[in-house]
Formats: C-alpha cells, structure tokens, sequence
C-alpha cells in the first residue's frame, strides 16, 4: 500500500473516531489507566485493519512496509492517544522474536501482542550488569523438556502488565561473556517469578526488581540459538533505538507546538525566547531527518545496526533540550504549579531525565560512535 494514501486514509479513520480513542488525559495519567488506553486504542486499530500492515501474515499481520508502521506509530503518538512507551514495546521485541524464534511460536505468541491483548516486557538488565551486558548472571540451566531460570533482573518495564518476557540468561560457564548468553521467551506467571515495582522520580511504578526462583522454561520458547542470546540482543538493541524514537519524536513534536502555543498566548516574543525555541527546533528536526532515513532503511530490508546509537544520542539531547527550555521559558511549571497542565510538563521535564539512561546510556552511545562507527581506537 502507498504510504501517503495509507497516512490519509488513517488520519480519516483517527478523526471519525476521536470520541473512542481520545484518552481522558493528556499526558498524565496512572499506569493502569494509560494500560487500559492502550489496549483499547491497540484493539480498534487491529479491528480497523490499519494496526496490522506492516506485520506479516505469519503473525496476523497484513504485510507491506515497516514504514506503515512508523506511521501508525506517528500518528497515535502525534495525536497523544496513547503512552510512547508502551506504545513502542511490540517494535522493540517482536521483530527480533519473529526473526529468530520458532515460524510456530511467534505465528502463536505474537497476535495476542499485536490485537493489544498482551503486552510483553524486556528482561535484560540486573543489579550488576547494564551498560555491560555481557556480565549477567541469571542462570538458565538445561532441564527435560527445557530449562531451569534462576537470578534477578532489575528495571523491568511494565512486568506488572505483561504476559511474556524476552529474557536474556547465562548458559555458558560464569566468565563466558556474550558467548555464554541465551535469550527466552518466559511466560509471566510462570512459578517462581515475583516482582516488586520501583517508583520513578514522576511517581510511577514504571519498572520493577523481578526475582526468577527456579522457573521452568520449556524447550520451544528459544529465541535464536542456544548460546546465540548476544545477537538476540544485538538485533533487538537497533529497534529500541529506531522505530521507536520515531514514535516517541512525533510526541516530541506535539509538546513542542503546545510549547509555543503557551508563549504565544502569553506574548512572550522576546528574542532570547525565540532563540531557545529555535534552538529546541533544531534539535528535534535533526533527529527527525536522521530517523527518516533510518525508517527507510528499515523498510528497504537493510540490517540496522551501531549506526542507530547517532538516533539514540540526537533524540535524548533533543527531548532533554526541550523540557529544560519549558523549564526556562514557563517559570514556575515544572517546580511549583499543581494544575494539570503543569503536572504534565513536570512529569515530562522529570522523564526526559531517564532518556540518557534507558536504551543505553548517553556515554556508552558516544563510546560506540567513537569505536564503532569513528575507529577512534579501544576503550582505555
Ligand atoms: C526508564 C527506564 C526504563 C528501563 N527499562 C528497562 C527494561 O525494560 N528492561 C531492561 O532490561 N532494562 C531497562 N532499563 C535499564 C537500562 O537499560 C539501564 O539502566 C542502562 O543500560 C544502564 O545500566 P545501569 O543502570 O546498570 O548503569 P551502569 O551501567 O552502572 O552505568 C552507570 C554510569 O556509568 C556510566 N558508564 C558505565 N560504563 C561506562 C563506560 N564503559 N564508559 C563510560 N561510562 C560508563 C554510564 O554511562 C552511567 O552514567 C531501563 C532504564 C530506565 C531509566
């Protein structure tokens, strides 16, 4: 399908349907009730058939192009109809699951995630592993019939309102490394696996310490090959970083124009204003010419790779840049004022915080760039 005549006939379905899909918030809402959002906006985009292009048929899609994904994502996200985060966990986790698991298990397992029946989480990071991944240490040890997980991950998001987990686990010997690394596909309720949320500074519990007590895993829900987790990780790590910022960019631009709107209605046109309004602009049009053309080279079948570590750094200092300019050129709104308005701006100046954090942090994308991409020489 063309995806200026899929745009359009999108947006038209969006408009007739405002009344059902608009949530009762804007921007500030607890977790369960953005949940419930979310999966009633996943549900009606899967039923108006515009949710399922860009997905293949093996998985309940309709085919077509990535890019008609982007667009679904941009559009929802432009319109604030849903939360960007849990928005874009189904573009962080399936394609990998459906590249390197079983045609059987993700043809099972990944409808549900696609109709917004299920949500899935991210079961990487622990207490002591997260910019060096290759250190974990929950273990999964090979049992009749599949495997037995034992260990903590820390930072979970959303557990508390998802069904399955791509978990990565040990499987070599201890100092194996990214050798030694098996990723799982692991069922929530499984026994032995309990959690306890952790509040963020804008007072959600976004995340969560999940403890895996000898939790059985059965053979079929492998991702990629046995000791193959690393590059389950490394195919997974790309899609964080792109079609998902594509996404989150497009509610960037949205705070943005109600940025402005809020100093045109107070008539502060000073220079200085505009000039960190401009500055703001910049910022967030680079990254939005640097994911474009990620998005295209996604939708051309090309592999996604170091690269997106660039879309990583140009869309934290955008959405950092920002929320301090609303901090600067809004006195008062992030620090003091209690109306809903404000609480909104809070809660996104507070969350811009974790941009440089999740996803890789900002001097360990500049580490990449500098060795990876520049061949500035190792890591002293
Ligand atoms: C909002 C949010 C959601 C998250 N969701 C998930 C999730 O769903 N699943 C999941 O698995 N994880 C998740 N994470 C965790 C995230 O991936 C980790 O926080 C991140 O990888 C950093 O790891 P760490 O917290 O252990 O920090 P550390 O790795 O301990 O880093 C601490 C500091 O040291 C710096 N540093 C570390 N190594 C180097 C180096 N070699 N060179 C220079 N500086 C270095 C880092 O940049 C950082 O400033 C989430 C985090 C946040 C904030």
């Amino acid at each position: 399908m063309d995806p200026e005549t899929f745009r359009r006939d999108l947006g038209a379905w969006l408009d007739a349907n405002a009344d059902e899909l608009t949530p009762p918030y804007d921007g500030i809402a607890s977790m369960n009730e953005q949940m419930a959002h979310y999966s009633l906006v996943k549900r009606a985009l899967y039923d108006a058939r515009f949710g399922r292009y860009g997905w293949p048929e093996s998985v309940g899609g309709l085919g077509g192009s990535p890019l008609l994904r982007a667009i679904v994502g941009e559009e929802i996200n432009f319109r604030g109809l849903a939360d960007p985060n849990a928005w874009t966990m189904i573009e962080v986790l399936a394609p990998t699951v459906i590249e390197l698991a079983s045609p059987e298990l993700s043809a099972r397992l990944v409808p549900p995630f696609l109709r917004g029946d299920e949500m899935w989480c991210q079961g990487f990071s622990e207490p002591d592993a997260g910019s060096d991944l290759a250190s974990l240490s929950c273990r999964a040890v090979k049992t009749d019939g599949g495997w037995v997980v034992s260990g903590q991950k820390v930072w979970t998001s959303f557990i508390q309102y998802s069904q399955r987990c791509v978990l990565l686990t040990r499987t070599g010997e201890p100092d194996s490394a990214h050798r030694g690394i098996t990723a799982l596909l692991v069922d929530v309720d499984s026994p032995g696996i309990t959690y306890s949320p952790i509040e963020t500074m804008h007072g959600r519990l976004d995340f969560a310490e999940v403890h895996y007590d000898e939790v059985f895993v059965p053979a079929d829900r492998l991702i990629g090959e046995e000791n193959g987790g690393w590059q389950v990780a490394m195919d997974i790590l790309p899609y964080e970083r792109s079609t998902t910022f594509w996404h989150r960019g497009a509610l960037l631009h949205r705070r943005f124009s109600d940025l402005v709107a809020q100093l045109s209605d107070s008539g502060d046109l000073s220079e200085l204003t505009a000039k960190t309004v401009g500055e703001v602009f910049l910022s967030l049009v680079a990254f939005r010419s640097r994911s474009r053309d990620t998005q295209y080279r996604l939708a051309n079948g090309q592999q996604l790779g170091v690269e997106t570590s660039i879309d990583k750094i140009l869309i934290t200092s955008a959405e950092q840049q920002l929320f301090e300019a609303v901090r600067d050129l809004l006195p008062g709104v992030v620090e003091f004022d209690e109306d809903p308005e404000a609480t909104m701006w809070r809660t996104h100046y507070l969350y811009s915080k974790a941009a440089s954090i999740y996803g890789g942090t900002a001097e360990i994308q500049r580490n990449i760039v500098a060795r990876r991409l520049l061949d500035l020489g190792p890591e002293s």
